[in-house]
């Protein structure tokens, strides 16, 4: 039977943007204090009676939450009070906000269970974009 992780972390920037050919509020340049959650999902195969966590040979941690808070964070960096029309070639919506951070994550990811994790397989990477408490965009890249 397979096991399945889901290993999140969040992280944080403010930025502004507007959306061009859109008739409402958000045509207007505003900001939003973003919140980005990444989570990878991991499986490995494990024999129908085990019980206990099947992780040990990484001490029971299938990714430390430090690889990914290092990873949120250098990616926060490039956007953090920055226009985000400047910084992309699309319209910088939650959708497409969350493709950059998922396609980034997702890169790092498979290299990093490449080099290190063969006993876990990486399965895939969602991002979730937050723009305030209510709405929220998420892309997920099968890996
Ligand atoms: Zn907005």
């Amino acid at each position: 039977m397979w096991v399945y992780y889901d290993i999140s972390r969040k992280a944080y920037f403010s930025a502004a943007h507007h959306l061009e050919n859109y008739e409402g509020k958000c045509a207007s340049i505003h900001g939003h204090n973003f919140c980005v959650e990444a989570t990878l999902k991991l499986k490995k195969q494990i024999p129908a009676d085990y019980i206990p966590s099947y992780i040990e040979k990484n001490n029971g941690i299938a990714i430390d939450f430090g690889e990914l808070k290092k990873w949120l964070t250098e990616l926060c960096d490039v956007l953090d009070h920055k226009d985000l029309n400047e910084i992309f070639g699309v319209p910088p919506t939650a959708e497409n906000l969350a493709m950059f951070f998922t396609s980034q994550i997702a890169n790092r990811a498979r290299k990093f269970f490449m080099d290190a994790h063969k006993d876990l397989i990486l399965e895939s990477a969602t991002t979730n974009i937050w723009e305030n408490e209510k709405s929220c965009a998420a892309v997920t890249i099968s890996c």
